[in-house]
């Protein structure tokens, strides 16, 4: 597999004989935040909220405690509408408005998302044996209890939806999507009727909940007062697409989207699929001919700068992402992808300042420290190039790297400047704390 396009996976798991990616796709992750900012908005939710996406073909959607809510690729790809997407992540705002996770465990602080991930799957794989029984000896120990953390009582759905509905009805939907959403997962229990859906898992759908929403929905209709704006859905089609095609294998889009197709959501998926299939230049001309249609669209961009890198268009590669972020300047996905082909460039000091703004916004990441510490080494700067490999290390839970490269940097102090010192300090009381 090449490195660029695929950066959009972060990085990957194994949970109970499955394998999860989590993906760093600018347009499915920035989707996602813009739907959900005017609910969080009408919910006075003023915490940053983080979105998740994780490859999986399962339909799952939850909140970890770390306030981040998680979205499984296979529900945005099993979503008919942007409104049923958007219903679910009103729900999941309603769990953390209603503050669930934090009430049920502070512990679960603690754990990991491949631990919570494997409990989810693991219960997955248990319910095919034994129900609820054989739960916590099959996967044991943390997983039972991540798990345990972040299944919903029904008192808990039930409170979650009601948030839903208002902020749903406060931005001028209707319940349509929350009603269509819990058909689907009701369809996807018929089809798999021994595997019940990984959503079910960690939000029982009860007929109860069904028969709530459409009541709630009946007496809006009679008080007159389902608007259902009519909104433009045709940067969800284009996102879906895009995420079909870079969780699916290249036969499968080309099977989908035929060449007969010329829609763009048609030609972007195919451009993505050639991209996979080594086939740079007929994808990037594909995507130049995107640009054309829609010269205001940041995505098409980010995905022509991708295609660009890996076939070692470096220069063409900058070119692309700087053009997608002046449409843009908040993609930091696109912002970081921008910096590593400086990097691969050696323009040190265009890559330090991508990463610079990368690593306010999104310090959680362990590549941009990678680069950071790359780019500090090139320059000279010793000390600091340990310090941001040691912040890779802890966040990637590799203790004996992040030990060894404290240690190095420690050895550099003397010529480290004053904030770095105090840099120094602060990695070696988050390596305490670990
Ligand atoms: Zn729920």
């Amino acid at each position: 597999m090449k490195k660029y396009l695929f950066c959009c996976l972060l990085f990957s798991f194994n949970a109970n004989a499955q394998s999860y990616s989590v993906m760093a796709d600018v347009e499915s992750i920035q989707w996602l935040k813009e739907a959900g900012a005017p609910l969080l908005k009408t919910a006075g939710i003023t915490d940053n909220i983080n979105y998740r996406l994780i490859r999986s073909d399962d339909i799952n959607a939850f909140v970890t405690p770390d306030k981040s809510i998680n979205f499984f690729s296979g529900l945005i790809d099993k979503a008919d509408t942007q409104d049923e997407v958007i219903a679910v992540i009103a729900h999941e705002i309603g769990h953390i408005k209603a503050q669930h996770h934090f009430k049920t465990s502070q512990r679960a602080e603690k754990f990991t998302l491949p631990t919570i991930v494997s409990g989810i799957a693991g219960v997955a794989a248990a319910a095919v044996g034994a129900p609820q029984a054989g739960m916590a000896l099959i996967i044991g120990g943390q997983a039972a209890t991540a798990t345990q953390a972040l299944q919903h009582s029904r008192i808990q759905e039930r409170e979650a939806d009601q948030i839903a509905y208002s902020l749903l009805t406060k931005n001028g939907k209707s319940l349509k999507g929350l009603i269509d959403f819990f058909g689907i997962i009701k369809q996807n229990s018929l089809l798999y009727s021994r595997v019940p859906p990984a959503y079910l898992l960690s939000h029982p759908l009860t007929a109860e909940r069904i028969d709530a929403a459409r009541n709630y929905q009946e007496n809006l209709k009679k008080g007159n007062k389902v608007t259902n704006k009519k909104i433009d859905d045709s940067t969800f089609i284009l996102m879906k697409a895009r995420l079909f095609a870079l969780t699916h294998k290249p036969m499968e889009t080309l099977r989908k989207f035929i060449p007969l197709d010329k829609s763009s959501k048609a030609i972007y998926a195919r451009s993505i699929a050639y991209a996979l299939q080594g086939k740079g230049k007929k994808s990037a001309a594909m995507l130049n001919e995107l640009i054309k249609r829609k010269p205001n669209n940041p995505y098409f961009y980010d995905m022509l700068g991708q295609v660009y890198v890996d076939i070692g268009m470096l220069n063409e590669g900058v070119n692309a992402f700087e053009k997608s972020l002046k449409i843009k300047p908040e993609l930091y996905l696109t912002r970081l992808q921008l910096a590593e082909a400086y990097l691969a460039l050696t323009k040190l000091n265009k890559a330090f300042d991508a990463y610079s703004i990368v690593r306010q916004k999104l310090p959680k990441w362990p590549s941009v420290w990678h680069g950071l510490g790359i780019v500090y080494g090139k320059e000279g700067y010793k000390g600091e190039s340990h310090l941001a490999l040691a912040e890779e290390a802890l966040l990637k839970h590799d203790i004996k790297s992040a030990e060894f490269h404290i240690k190095a940097a420690t050895e550099y102090k003397q010529e480290m400047s004053e904030p770095a010192k105090k840099w120094l300090n602060e990695v070696k009381v988050a390596m305490e704390d670990k």
